[in-house]
């Protein structure tokens, strides 16, 4: 693989999407976001093969028998996510660095296959309760849907130390100059 791997990681509301968006659209980087598949239900605000490929359960799982995923996770019950072989087949082939934004577990799962080509980040609210407030104030979810994303925080903070980095998202320009930083480092290196 000509590029190199970006992936961006920690609990839902941390700021993972803010940070991957400044990456590709403010540095000059030359990124290509690697789209997922999923099987939650989109979002008014997204469109299909942009934020997401929007699956159906039964077709995510015959996706997993017909082994078309590099990763998967059930990230939250009955919502699945993965990254699809063909995705990063596709985005390897125009030379550009690869950008992921995947839960805890997935972006252990890619930095252990590709190693020296990927930098890993994960990104800490400064506490449960910020994050709370963020993921209300989001707006995107039902209660419902909030409380699983709460109940797996404790879980996901336990992966923080298998990454190259982690970094708390106090202060959001430190953190984005910070991770722009490291990631112009590594791109050099
Ligand atoms: P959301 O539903 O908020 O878009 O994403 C929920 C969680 O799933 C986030 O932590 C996000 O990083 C993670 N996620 C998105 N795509 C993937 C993927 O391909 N693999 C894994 N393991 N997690 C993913």
């Amino acid at each position: 693989m000509a590029g190199k791997l970006i992936i961006i990681s920690g609990p839902s509301g941390a700021g993972k999407s803010t940070i991957v968006k400044h990456l590709k659209e403010n540095t000059g980087f030359e990124l290509e976001f690697s789209v997922s598949a999923t099987s939650r239900p989109k979002r008014e605000n997204e469109t299909e093969g942009k934020e997401y490929y929007f699956l159906t359960i039964d077709v995510f799982k015959s996706q997993i028998e017909e082994k078309q995923f590099l990763e998967w996770e059930e990230v939250y019950p009955k919502q699945y996510y993965g990254t699809l072989k063909s995705e990063i087949n596709r985005l390897s082939q125009s030379g550009k660095n690869i950008i992921f934004d995947v839960d805890a577990v997935g972006g252990t799962n890619i930095k252990r296959q590709y190693k020296d080509a990927a930098i890993s980040f994960f990104i800490k609210p400064p506490s449960v309760e910020i994050l709370e407030e963020r993921l209300r104030n989001r707006a995107t979810e039902s209660e419902e849907s909030l409380q699983k994303r709460l109940k797996k925080v404790r879980l996901e903070m336990t992966y923080a130390r298998r990454y190259d980095h982690e970094i708390i998202n106090d202060n959001l320009e430190l953190t984005l100059n910070e991770v722009t930083k490291l990631v112009s480092d590594f791109l050099k290196s």
